[in-house]
């Protein structure tokens, strides 16, 4: 199938392996706050590619990790007075809620960063030892200038690079950095923040790290395909690539860096800072999760768009076609034969997930089977194709 690749900026053939498994590594959340339409945007792209690959007769192993160490969950928990460890179990099981309420497949693994530690000092201390990292008042960083093409997936100069990052949570006046753009492995914790042991004094890993740690220890030195939200390339993604490939001696890290578009509440980006979130759970108080999976499915994965309640509504329509003709009775007649609808989806989804295309196709089988339903034909082996694609896509219309 083509899959667009953010590292070479084009699309790729990535041919499904038929000898081995899979691996598919996708960033989870930070789990302090709801789920947004932005992340349920982008946890169906990668579960919809996973049916896919499964529906051409794939073994898949997909693992997701959870970011339970992260600065933005122990602000929270600090703010609110709470534990952050039961901060982070109540918002991960939540998420899980409504992930599962979007029927989305439960990943293979599931780890949360606070329980792998031993994996991240282990790369840190082969970074340290093979010169890519230095060690400063118990803080330990990775050095940009050791690394091979640091960021190139960004394709952004250093000057934009800077600027990314320092939007994103870099610290570029840190005393102890030699650039910059230099990144932190290790850091010493602050007051009342979570403590681990590590060779370089107590503290935490830094967030790229913990990804890096993950996918090498669940899905192996090189992966298939990794994922995440646009907003991912730089720094996070382009940070693993600097920390797993010294570490492994493999490259690529990821054989497809697979990103979703951002999603937008009218004139701006949904997001936390500013507040204007739509939450899955409450969308969901209102539409039928396969109306909601379809209407976010219905953009194509790479663009931003605005999440618009009349669209939502407007898909509802399409749905029960489809849940119609699923359920519809038909005659003795002649047999309808629709293989060319499996034909055409299979084109769309292979083509980069082209999934408003495939959803198409799938409507306008629906609409033959009706049609021949009311003619009198016989509809039962053309209605099991369409059950076919539906789960394919991971619909609950039959
Ligand atoms: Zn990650």
């Amino acid at each position: 199938m083509l899959l667009y690749n953010s590292y070479s900026a084009r699309k790729e053939e990535f041919v499904i392996p038929t000898d081995r498994p899979v691996t598919v590594y996708v960033c989870g959340v930070t789990p302090y706050d709801t789920t947004h339409m932005g992340h349920a945007r982008t946890y169906l792209v990668f579960d919809v590619l996973i049916r896919y690959l499964r529906w051409k007769g794939a073994e898949v192993i997909y693992c997701q990790n959870v970011t339970d160490i992260d600065d933005p969950l122990f602000e929270r928990a600090k703010r609110d007075g709470v534990d952050w460890r039961k901060l982070a179990e109540l918002h991960t099981a939540q998420f899980l809620d409504d992930t599962m309420a979007m029927n989305m497949l439960r990943p293979t693994y599931y780890p949360k960063a606070s329980h792998e530690i031993p994996s991240m000092i282990e790369i840190i201390e082969h970074l340290v030892a093979e010169g890519y990292a230095y060690v400063r008042e118990g803080n330990v960083y990775y050095s940009i200038d050791r690394a091979e093409a640091f960021g190139q997936m960004a394709q952004m100069n250093y000057e934009q690079l800077l600027e990314t990052a320092n939007e994103r949570g870099n610290n570029p006046n840190d005393p102890f950095k030699e650039d910059p753009l230099d990144f932190v492995l290790w850091q010493r914790s602050k007051n009342d923040e979570p403590i681990w042991e590590s060779p370089w004094g107590p503290g935490r890993p830094g967030w790229h790290i913990e990804c890096s740690a993950m996918a090498t220890r669940y899905l192996g030195e090189q992966i298939d395909i990794h994922g995440g939200g646009r907003d991912l390339i730089f720094p996070h993604h382009s940070c693993e690539i600097a920390q797993s490939e010294p570490y492994t001696g493999k490259q690529p890290f990821a054989r497809i860096w697979m990103h979703t578009g951002l999603v937008w509440l009218g004139e701006a980006k949904m997001s936390k800072s500013l507040g204007n979130l739509v939450f899955v759970r409450d969308a969901l108080m209102q539409y039928d999760p396969n109306v909601l999976r379809w209407y976010l499915l219905n953009f194509s994965y790479r663009k931003d768009f605005s999440y618009e309640e009349k669209g939502v509504a407007y898909t509802q329509v399409r749905v029960e076609r489809v849940r119609q003709a699923l359920h519809v009775s038909g005659g003795s007649g002649e047999e309808l034969e629709i293989e060319q609808v499996r034909t055409e989806f299979d084109m769309h989804m292979s083509n980069n997930l082209r999934t408003p295309y495939a959803l198409n196709a799938l409507l306008a089988g629906a609409e033959l089977v009706l049609a021949a339903a009311a003619e009198g034909r016989t509809v039962t082996a053309a209605q099991s194709l369409l059950v076919d694609i539906t789960e394919a896509i991971g619909l609950r219309l039959s």
